[in-house]
């Protein structure tokens, strides 16, 4: 590629800007990816749990989830290059959505069976036959560790569990984005690294550059916004603060790090859980440890940043405290270590924790913010989804007015953009959380 200016500027070099840098490249886009950081996938991406799982609560977010599987089985052959590094790869280790009366399973059963997603439909009996790990009690709803009735002794079981085999986890998420930057570049896209956005600059309604921290500026006609938990401030700096309907803000998560018992062998045994009952994802990780995150229940505080460079890194005691004792609590011979591992990053949250894949106000300016915490999976239907997009609006296509429906490359099912619009209404059926 020549060092023309570019076409389009991607910024953010994450897992979902990597992705659609590969995507619009593909489609002959002469595309620059910015970040700040000194690689791919260094921001939130590096932290996620990368776990791949369908069940969401509306039809969209289970066909993106559905669909965005499908990358992941076939990454070597959708990349079409390779990597020095070696290709990140999806462990197929199956999800347990455990059952709650009024549960989420009540949403994802129905659309599990609209859309023809295998899984089984466990009873409780097979909960605890076919899992023996956990203790299959009912012990909700989640609750603090301080509330004494956390310690009460349940006395009834759990209804049983959704099991999906298909679902898992991949490997390594910052090598699944430099996977992606080398499929880019294949196809002749560019990256510049420690290479921050100061300014975007406009004339008459439509982005026409952006500066950078360098005091340089880069001349494009379209730009993309996937800068993960600054994505509120590249809008602002895009002058679209108030323009938008959905809004998106930081969101501090802890993540942590628990050794499993030999005996247990969680490695090869276990699964991801989503244990809304305890309140809590789990998943296994190799060396036989368990990573274990919040699905944000009711009774713990929502930890919001105002500025997504100043936040504490550091595991608080009291949150390591409530997740790994609630992991203890559905895996009884997991012992609980003293020394606090785990990581500390932030979400990009949506009003209605579902992402925005959309233009904007500005003319030529995109968004593909507001993962919530649970978009990695989605990487390569996001970077598809947005690549279509871009194409269809730049070529005239009123997105607002006649939401474009895409169809998925892998599944054929159709994806309604307009349920990512940064203008819907509140989407009640969200589960305004992350189940991993
Ligand atoms: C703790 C945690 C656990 C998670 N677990 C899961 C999971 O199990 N499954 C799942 O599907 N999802 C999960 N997620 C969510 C998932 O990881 C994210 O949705 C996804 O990684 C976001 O990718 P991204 O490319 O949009 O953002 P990021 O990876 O954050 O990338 C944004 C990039 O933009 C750059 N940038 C920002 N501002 C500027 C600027 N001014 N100039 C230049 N560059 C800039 C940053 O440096 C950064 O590299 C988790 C997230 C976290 C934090």
């Amino acid at each position: 590629m020549s060092q023309q200016d570019p076409d389009v500027v991607i910024i953010g070099a994450g897992v979902i800007g990597a992705a659609a840098a590969y995507e619009m490249a593909s489609r002959g886009w002469r595309t620059l990816s910015l970040d700040a950081l000194p690689a791919a996938g260094f921001g939130s991406t590096s932290a996620s749990c990368a776990i791949v799982r369908f069940t969401y609560s509306t039809y969209n977010g289970v066909a993106m989830a559905w669909e965005g599987l499908h990358y992941w089985t076939d990454w070597p052959a959708y990349l079409q290059t390779t990597d020095e590094r070696g290709l990140a790869s999806l462990v197929q280790c199956g999800t347990l959505l455990l059952k709650q009366p009024g549960g989420h399973h009540l949403k994802v059963k129905p659309l599990f069976d609209e859309m023809g997603i295998p899984y089984e439909d466990w009873d409780a009996d097979q909960l605890r036959t076919r899992m023996p790990a956990l203790d299959p009690r009912m012990m909700g709803p989640p609750k603090r560790v301080d509330d004494e009735a956390f310690w009460a002794e349940p006395s009834q079981p759990l209804p049983g569990a959704i099991w999906t085999s298909e679902s898992g986890y991949v490997s390594d998420p910052q090598l699944a984005s430099h996977n992606l930057q080398r499929a880019a570049e294949a196809k002749g896209a560019r990256f510049r690294f420690s290479t921050k956005v100061v300014a975007v600059v406009r004339s008459n309604g439509r982005v026409t550059g952006l500066t950078l921290d360098d005091g340089s500026t880069v001349s494009a006609p379209v730009v993309v916004n996937v800068a993960g938990p600054h994505s509120a401030v590249i809008n602002s700096l895009a002058g679209l603060e108030g323009t938008m309907k959905i809004g998106t803000r930081p969101l501090r998560h802890e993540v942590h790090h628990v050794a499993a018992t030999p005996a247990l062998d969680f490695e090869h045994t276990g699964c991801h859980v989503s244990d809304g009952d305890t309140g809590v994802y789990f998943r296994p990780e190799v060396g036989n440890s368990i990573l274990v995150g919040s699905e944000d229940p009711e009774c713990d505080t929502r930890d919001w940043v105002d500025d997504p460079d100043d936040f504490d890194r550091t595991i608080t005691p009291s949150q390591w405290e409530a997740q790994v004792l609630r992991l203890a609590r559905r895996i009884p011979d997991l012992g609980v270590p003293n020394e606090r591992r785990g990581v500390v990053d932030l979400y990009d949250v949506a009003d209605d924790w579902i992402p925005i894949y959309d233009r904007t106000d500005l003319d030529g300016f995109y968004v593909a913010i507001g993962t919530s915490g649970n978009q990695f999976k989605n990487a390569g239907v996001a970077g598809h989804c947005m690549a279509e997009l871009i194409e269809a609006v730049e070529g005239g296509h009123d997105h607002d007015a006649d939401p474009l429906v895409v169809k998925g490359r892998y599944t054929g099912l159709e994806l309604d953009l307009g349920s990512f619009s940064r203008n819907r209404a509140i989407n009640p059926d969200s589960s305004f959380s992350v189940n991993g």
